[in-house]
C-alpha cells in the first residue's frame, strides 16, 4: 500500500461544474485517478488535471453486486499506485449512493479515506425549480426515497405512514415506477389533488420541469417524455416559487462551445429556465505547438501579457503544468485581461489582472490601456484565439501569438430534426459569440428563427447577426454570460400565474 494514499469520497452534485464543495474542487484540482459514476458531467472532469487517470465506473442497475466487487477491486489497486484517489459520485455519495460497500472495502483494506459532502439530487432539484422542501406550516418534515423498489418486487416502504407525514416527499429513481407510486399514496390516504413537481437533468443543460398533482403528474411526463435522471416532489408545498422570475419555464438555446454551453446552463437552470445545448464549434488547444512552448521561456522579458479569455487563461495554465512550470514565469511582466471573467478565470491560478477594460472587447481593452498606460516601445504578449480580432496598440511592440482556436462542428444541421421545428419551440436564441453566429447560421435558415428572441452578448457579436439579416431583440450591457442573462431577464411578458410555456408542452 502507497502509505501516503487516500482515497476521498468525493459527492459530485447534481452534474452543474459550479455546485460542487470547495473541498471537492481542491481535491479534484490535484487528484491522481479519478473513479466516477455515470451521472458525471465534463465540465466536473474537465477540473482534473490532464496527466490523472480517469476511470468510468458508472453500473446499470441490473448487475450491481459483480460492478461493485469490481469497483472495490478498482478502489485497492489504485491506491497501491496513487497518492490521491478520487471516488466520484453523483450528488451525495451517502444518499442512495451505495457507499456502505465501498467504505467497507477501504476500512477492511486499511486505506485512509475522507468523505466530502455533495448537493443531494433532491436539494439541486428544489432549487432549480423554486421549490421549499420544509415549511412552518404545510411541510414540517421531508423524507428521501428510492422510487425502484417500490413496483414488482417487494417493499418496504411504508406508504401509509408515509401519506401521514405532513412533509415533501422526494422520489428518487422515480421515472420507472412513477405511475404505481402515485397509485399507492393515494390508496394510502394522500390527496390526489396534492401538488407534485417532477425535474429531471436538474441544474443541467436538458433540465426539465412538469408541474402538477399527484393524480396527473405521471401522465405529463409521460406526455413530455421526461427520462431518468429526475426526481419526484410531492407534497402541499411543491409550488413553484420562480414564477415570477422572467426566464422560468423559458426553452432557451445555447450555441457556445460544449463547456461553454454547460457554463450557461448552470446559470440558466438555477432561473428555472430550460436550456439546450447546441455546440456550434469545439475549442482547439494549440499550447501544444512549438511557438507556444518557446514564448513560455520568453514570456519575462514582455512588460504586458494580455489575455482574452478564460477559455485563453485555462489553457495556458495548463500548459505551464505539463511543462512543470507555474506562475512565477510571468516575473516583473503586467498582465491585463478583457474582462472580470478572464481576470477571475486567472484568479483562479491564484494571479490578479493589473488591468481589465471598463468594457469587454479588444478596441475598448487598447483604447482605455492606451489611454492609461501609454505603451509606446513596450513590448506587449497577446495570448489569444486564432480567430480572434485584432488589437490595435499603436506604438508598442506586439507580438501575437494564438493558444487556441475554435473549429465550427457539423452537427447544428442536426438540430431542426431533433428539436423539431426552432420558430414555435424555443423562446430564446443565444450567441456569444460572432464566430457563434457564424457557425450557426451556415448550417440554419434564419427563417427559421424569426419569432424566436435573439440575445447577443455584445455590440461585435451583434453586427455578425445583422449580416445574417437577423435583429437581435436585445443586446447585454455589459459583455459576459451574466450580462447577457441580465438584459434576458430585463424582457418581460404578462403571464398569469401558473402558466410557464415549459408546462404548457405537457397539459
Ligand atoms: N447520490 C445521489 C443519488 C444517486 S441515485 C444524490 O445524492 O443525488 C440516482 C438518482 O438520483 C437518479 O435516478 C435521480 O432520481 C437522482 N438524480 C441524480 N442527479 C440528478 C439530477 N441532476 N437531476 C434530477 N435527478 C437526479
Amino acid at each position: 500500500m502507497n502509505r501516503k494514499s487516500k482515497v476521498y469520497i468525493v459527492g459530485a452534485g447534481p452534474g452543474s461544474g459550479g455546485l460542487i464543495s470547495l473541498r471537492a474542487w481542491q481535491i479534484l484540482r490535484r487528484a491522481d485517478c479519478v473513479l466516477y459514476d455515470r451521472l458525471i458531467g465534463p465540465e466536473l472532469l474537465s477540473l482534473v488535471p490532464e496527466t490523472a487517470e480517469l476511470l468510468y465506473v458508472g453500473k446499470e442497475h441490473t448487475k450491481r453486486s459483480s460492478k461493485q466487487n469490481d469497483i472495490n477491486k478498482l478502489l485497492i489497486k489504485k491506491s497501491r499506485i496513487h497518492k490521491t484517489i478520487v471516488r466520484l459520485k453523483g450528488g451525495d455519495a451517502m444518499i442512495f449512493g451505495r457507499a456502505t460497500e465501498e467504505l467497507k472495502c477501504l476500512i477492511g483494506n486499511n486505506i485512509d479515506f475522507e468523505i466530502v459532502p455533495g448537493i443531494t439530487a433532491a436539494s439541486a432539484a428544489a432549487a432549480c425549480a423554486g421549490v421549499v422542501l420544509t415549511d412552518r406550516n404545510t411541510a414540517s418534515a421531508v423524507t428521501f426515497i428510492t422510487g425502484r423498489t417500490a413496483s414488482g418486487k417487494k417493499t418496504d416502504i411504508d406508504f401509509k405512514s408515509l401519506a401521514k407525514l405532513n412533509g415533501t416527499i422526494v422520489f428518487y429513481m422515480a421515472v420507472e415506477n412513477m405511475r404505481q407510486i402515485c397509485r399507492k399514496l393515494v390508496k394510502s390516504g394522500l390527496s390526489a389533488a396534492d401538488k407534485a413537481i417532477v425535474v429531471s437533468n436538474a441544474s443541467l443543460a436538458n433540465q426539465k420541469i412538469v408541474s402538477g398533482t399527484v393524480s396527473n403528474i405521471a401522465e405529463k411526463c409521460a406526455k413530455g417524455n421526461i427520462a431518468p435522471p429526475a426526481l419526484l416532489l410531492i407534497g402541499k408545498n411543491c409550488i413553484s416559487r420562480l414564477w415570477h422570475n422572467p426566464l422560468f419555464g423559458k426553452k432557451v438555446l445555447l450555441t457556445r462551445d460544449r463547456l461553454g454551453n454547460a457554463d450557461f446552463a448552470s446559470k440558466l437552470s438555477a432561473r428555472g429556465a430550460c436550456a439546450v445545448s447546441c455546440p456550434t464549434f469545439k475549442i482547439k488547444d494549440l499550447t501544444g505547438k512549438k511557438e507556444v512552448k518557446q514564448i513560455i521561456e520568453r514570456i519575462k522579458k514582455f512588460d504586458w501579457v494580455f489575455f482574452t479569455s478564460p477559455t485563453g487563461v485555462k489553457l495556458f495554465f495548463n500548459a505551464l503544468k505539463r511543462l512543470n512550470k507555474d506562475s512565477r514565469i510571468f516575473a516583473s511582466a503586467k498582465i491585463a485581461c478583457i474582462g472580470f471573467e478572464t481576470a477571475n478565470a486567472l484568479e483562479d491560478f491564484g494571479v490578479s489582472a493589473d488591468f481589465v477594460p471598463k468594457k469587454f472587447t479588444s478596441s475598448d481593452l487598447a483604447k482605455e490601456f492606451i489611454k492609461k498606460y501609454k505603451p509606446n516601445g513596450k513590448k506587449i504578449l497577446l495570448l489569444r484565439s486564432a480567430i480572434a480580432d485584432k488589437l490595435q496598440l499603436p506604438g508598442a511592440k506586439v507580438k501575437t501569438v494564438s493558444i487556441y482556436t475554435a473549429e465550427k462542428l457539423p452537427q447544428n444541421c442536426h438540430l431542426e430534426r431533433s428539436e423539431g421545428s426552432l420558430n414555435g419551440n424555443f423562446d430564446w436564441l443565444t450567441f456569444a459569440s460572432s464566430f457563434a453566429v457564424k457557425c450557426f447560421f451556415e448550417d440554419i435558415d434564419p427563417k427559421s428563427v424569426q419569432n424566436i428572441k435573439i440575445a447577443s452578448i455584445g455590440p461585435t457579436t451583434a453586427e455578425t447577426l445583422k449580416k445574417f439579416g437577423v435583429k437581435p431583440t436585445i443586446e447585454a450591457k455589459e459583455y459576459t454570460i451574466d450580462g447577457l442573462i441580465k438584459a434576458m431577464m430585463g424582457v418581460t411578458e404578462p403571464r398569469p400565474l401558473g402558466s410557464g410555456n415549459l408546462f404548457k408542452n405537457y397539459d
